[in-house]
């Protein structure tokens, strides 16, 4: 049998996160809404943890570090004075044969002549510039003074609470400003799954600096980024850093370098590592007239601090995570016989169920007994899944093809029946080898929670 297509396993992924409850179409029942997705339990389980994982490391951990939550609703001068109303476009293109609206860099190039990816079609309109931004009215009147965005980025309610943050945080540079949060873009193709959607989430940080620490905190940034991925179970092969060439930066910035992770449909950019100067900042400064400077006092001068942004999609990440881990192999039934297995080799950190708990037969009511207490001796640690029913290497296979790290089944040498010395022992499955050894029911909390941190 050959090797499955990259296209292939592309869909064999976006099968299995909707058959086992990772991630379904939004509004499905009625057709669907192009670019928006609904994560379902196993869905939402990993994404949190990703998030978790996020804010662990890039807040928690760290005493440079505060986080923020600011509105999805934005004012329109904030947008403005970042330069989004103006300049936040995609050149977008028609193709007049089969009416695609197509991002100007989505044309497939045949012999010279531009075409359309879809039809082939080469009559196209020319190149127009489309604001991705969604604009909304609040309030009862529809006029012009009523309008708001959704924000296209979480980045800019950091930069306009900069001021409040500093002063109750009472930080000196370095220090950053963390925020994950939802953020929407009319993107003019959402495509590739949920890679790029019109409603996603991001997480971001802001890291404030004095000009002279700017092109070395981009360095710091990026290399930590990219422990943090190895971290989160992606393979240092499939990442990769570009650095972004002048003519493709944004005019303001220094320096930028692209994380970008080999998905099944080509390597795509994970997180944009941006050393983004002063830029940010000083627009809102002049743009409110209110100072936005930091009084440095060593130096007793004031400075609009510089800023180093890595900037992280989650929903790109999950997409990522569960694309590293999907796995076919082979794996023996209950008879011994070897059978081919669907497995996700999640990190164990970003499993959204730790431990599956299986008790050997439901009808014999000590093993359900126990099984329900290791249930609840685990439980106030991590999360579990009891699972009883079906032969055990089905129950096993179904828990491969979440991602559940662990395994522990609950049989007659637990009551202690045959050997007294294994009495309250229980077998702990690893998914991956697929090993099993005999552990004490008491050690499992121990044991487990050092895998799983
Ligand atoms: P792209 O070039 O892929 O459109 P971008 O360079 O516009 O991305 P940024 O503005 O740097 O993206 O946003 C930071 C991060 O937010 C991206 O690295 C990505 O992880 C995430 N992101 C941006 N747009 C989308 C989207 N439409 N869907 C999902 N995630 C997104």
């Amino acid at each position: 049998m050959s090797a499955p297509s990259e296209s292939q396993r592309m869909e064999k992924i976006v099968s299995l996160c909707k058959r086992r409850g990772f991630i379904f179409q939004s509004s499905e029942i009625y057709g669907g809404l192009n670019g928006a997705w609904d994560y379902g339990p196993l869905g939402v389980e990993l994404k949190r943890n990703l998030k978790n994982y996020w804010w662990r490391v890039m807040v928690h951990d760290r005493d440079d570090v505060v986080g923020m939550d600011g509105a999805i609703l934005t004012h329109p001068a904030v947008l403005k004075a970042s330069g989004h109303v103006e300049g936040f476009s995609d050149p977008m293109i028609d193709c007049r044969t089969c009416k695609a609206h197509l991002r100007a860099d989505q044309l497939v190039e045949k012999k010279g002549v531009k075409q359309c990816p879809n039809c082939g079609g080469r009559d196209l309109t020319d190149a127009r510039q489309f604001n991705l931004m969604f604009e909304t009215h609040v309030g009862a009147s529809a006029e012009e003074s009523s309008i708001a965005y959704l924000r296209p980025e979480t980045a800019q309610s950091i930069f306009v609470q900069f001021k409040n943050i500093l002063e109750v945080s009472r930080k000196k540079l370095p220090f950053g400003i963390a925020q994950i949060g939802k953020a929407f873009r009319n993107e003019i193709n959402p495509r590739n799954f949920t890679f790029r959607s019109r409603e996603f989430e991001q997480m971001e940080l802001e890291y404030f600096c004095r000009p002279e620490q700017g092109m070395g905190l981009l360095e710091y940034w990026k290399e930590e980024r990219l422990k943090f991925y190895g971290n989160i179970g992606l393979g240092r092969a499939k990442l990769h850093v570009l650095n972004v060439p002048d003519a493709e930066r944004a005019f303001y910035s220094k320096g930028t370098y692209d994380i970008e992770y080999d998905f099944p449909f080509g390597r795509q950019e994970l997180e944009g590592v941006a050393y983004r100067t002063d830029y940010d900042l000083s627009q809102h400064q002049k743009a409110s007239g209110k100072s936005l400077e930091y009084f440095d006092e060593e130096t007793k001068e004031k400075i609009v601090p510089h800023v180093v942004e890595p900037s992280a999609g989650v929903d790109r990440t999950v997409l990522a995570m569960i694309c590293e881990a999907y796995a076919e192999d082979q794996a023996p039934n209950d008879k011994g016989e070897m059978e081919s297995r669907i497995v996700l080799r999640l990190h164990p950190r970003m499993a959204p169920m730790k431990c599956a708990i299986f008790p050997l037969l439901k009808n014999k009511e000590p093993l359900v007994a126990k099984a329900k207490e290791v249930v609840a001796l685990l439980r106030p640690q991590m999360t579990v899944f009891y699972d009883e029913s079906g032969a055990i290497g089905r129950r096993y296979r179904r828990q491969d093809e979440i991602g559940t790290p662990f395994g522990v089944t609950i049989d007659f040498e637990t009551l202690g029946e045959k050997d007294p010395t294994l009495r309250d022992t229980v077998t702990l499955r690893e998914r991956d080898s697929m090993k099993q050894e005999r552990v004490p029911i008491q050690d499992l909390p121990v044991i487990l929670q050092e895998r799983i941190r």
